[in-house]
């Protein structure tokens, strides 16, 4: 077994601490990665306070892994030792399934095995994630890292990257669109990033007054505040697309009403308990209110190879390992510009 040092969560109400455990050895496909940078995501919060009822306690979180592959096992053929890698939100999944088979991973049939607070296909053993010094996984869950970018900045595009990467591709998003992003958090900049580079007009959708100029900062043509009426009523029928990444919840009708006909409305924000929709916010427009789960493999390939080409990095504020609760606390506040990522240095 492999000794790992890292971060965990051993209730809902406790705070994070440190946490030493072991990793399976390395098996025939198997890659050892030392962990450099993790990002923190707000699912990582959700989980480990157990806001959608799923916790397997400890719980390492942190699926914005980049690192440096430190051995390989012996049948290992995409990557070697000193390589840059990345692991995303799932390490594993059934392999067979057709959406496993498409590239899909995500949408596994019968589950992809999560990169943490997740049984492995054995059923038995758990995984635990990147607040962590180390990991071990299957090189066909393993990504490659360019090294022309700055690898704390990369470590976002794991999950916040392909999170809003896949839907706006899946749309076919770009030139003559008129796309709304609601929340400016970890997703919500990344979101801003893509749909301009992908040649979109993009409006920041709000609730933060003082994020106006940072969203012109990260290329947003326009900037409308939420909680202000007159805004959203101009608003009214002007998005092909919205990408909501809101983590609170929310009323969806009032997003919505945003929409022109036959706009889709795309949920990637998970809160905890479930909205109400009004049957007239969708058939009075023919509009569709739709859901993206992050990206398969190959698709967060195709995404890390597009931000090595275009420059396309997250915007983050870099933390020693034992400021993560205080950062937890940060961005139930929505004050993080834009993602937390933890130097694993300093664990
Ligand atoms: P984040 O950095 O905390 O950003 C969330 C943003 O939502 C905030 O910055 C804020 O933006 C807005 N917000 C928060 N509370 C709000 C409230 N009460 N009312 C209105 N707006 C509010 O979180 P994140 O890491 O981007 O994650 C966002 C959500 O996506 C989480 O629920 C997460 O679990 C989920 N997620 C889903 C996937 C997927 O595959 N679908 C992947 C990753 C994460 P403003 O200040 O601009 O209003
Ligand atoms: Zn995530
Ligand atoms: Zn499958």
């Amino acid at each position: 077994m492999i000794q790992t040092k890292g971060y965990a969560a051993f209730s809902a109400t406790t705070d994070l601490s440190s946490f030493d455990f072991t990793r399976r050895d390395l098996g025939a496909h198997d890659v050892l990665i030392e962990i450099l940078y993790c990002g923190v995501c707000h699912s990582d919060l959700h989980a480990a306070r157990n806001e959608w009822n799923s916790a397997i306690y400890p719980i390492v979180p942190g699926h914005e892994i980049v690192g440096k592959i430190t051995a390989v096992g012996n049948l290992v053929t995409n990557f070697k030792v000193g390589d840059l890698a990345g692991v995303g939100c799932f390490v594993d999944s059934c392999r067979t399934c057709p959406n496993c088979q498409e590239g899909l991973e995500q949408y596994c049939d019968t589950g992809a095995i999560s990169t943490y607070n997740s049984l492995r296909l054995d059923g038995k053993t758990q995984t635990f994630g990147g607040y962590s010094n180390n990991i071990v996984v299957d090189e066909k869950y393993t990504l490659h890292v360019s090294d022309k970018l700055d690898l704390a900045r990369v470590a976002p595009l794991l999950c916040a990257g392909v999170t809003t990467y896949s839907p706006l591709r899946h749309w076919k998003v770009g030139k003559g669109h008129k796309v709304g992003v609601l929340g400016l958090g970890g997703l919500g900049h990344m979101a801003v990033k893509f749909a301009v580079s992908f040649g979109a007009e993009v409006t920041m959708l709000s609730s933060s007054a003082n994020k106006k100029v940072d969203a012109d900062m990260l290329g947003a043509h326009h900037f409308a505040l939420t909680s202000d009426a007159e805004t959203m009523k101009n608003l009214t029928m002007k998005f092909d697309f919205i990408i909501n990444t809101v983590s609170a919840p929310h009323d969806y009708n009032t997003y919505l009403q945003l929409l022109k006909s036959d706009g889709v409305m795309v949920l990637l924000g998970a809160p905890p308990t479930p909205s109400q929709i009004h049957a007239f916010s969708l058939l009075g427009k023919r509009r569709t209110l739709a859901g993206s789960l992050i990206g398969g493999i190959k698709e967060t390939q195709e995404m890390l190879d597009y931000c090595a080409a275009h420059n396309i990095m997250s915007d983050i504020e870099l933390i020693p390992m034992d400021k993560i609760n205080e950062a937890y606390e940060r961005m139930l506040k929505s004050d993080v510009k834009y993602r937390f990522v933890v130097d694993m240095a300093t664990l």
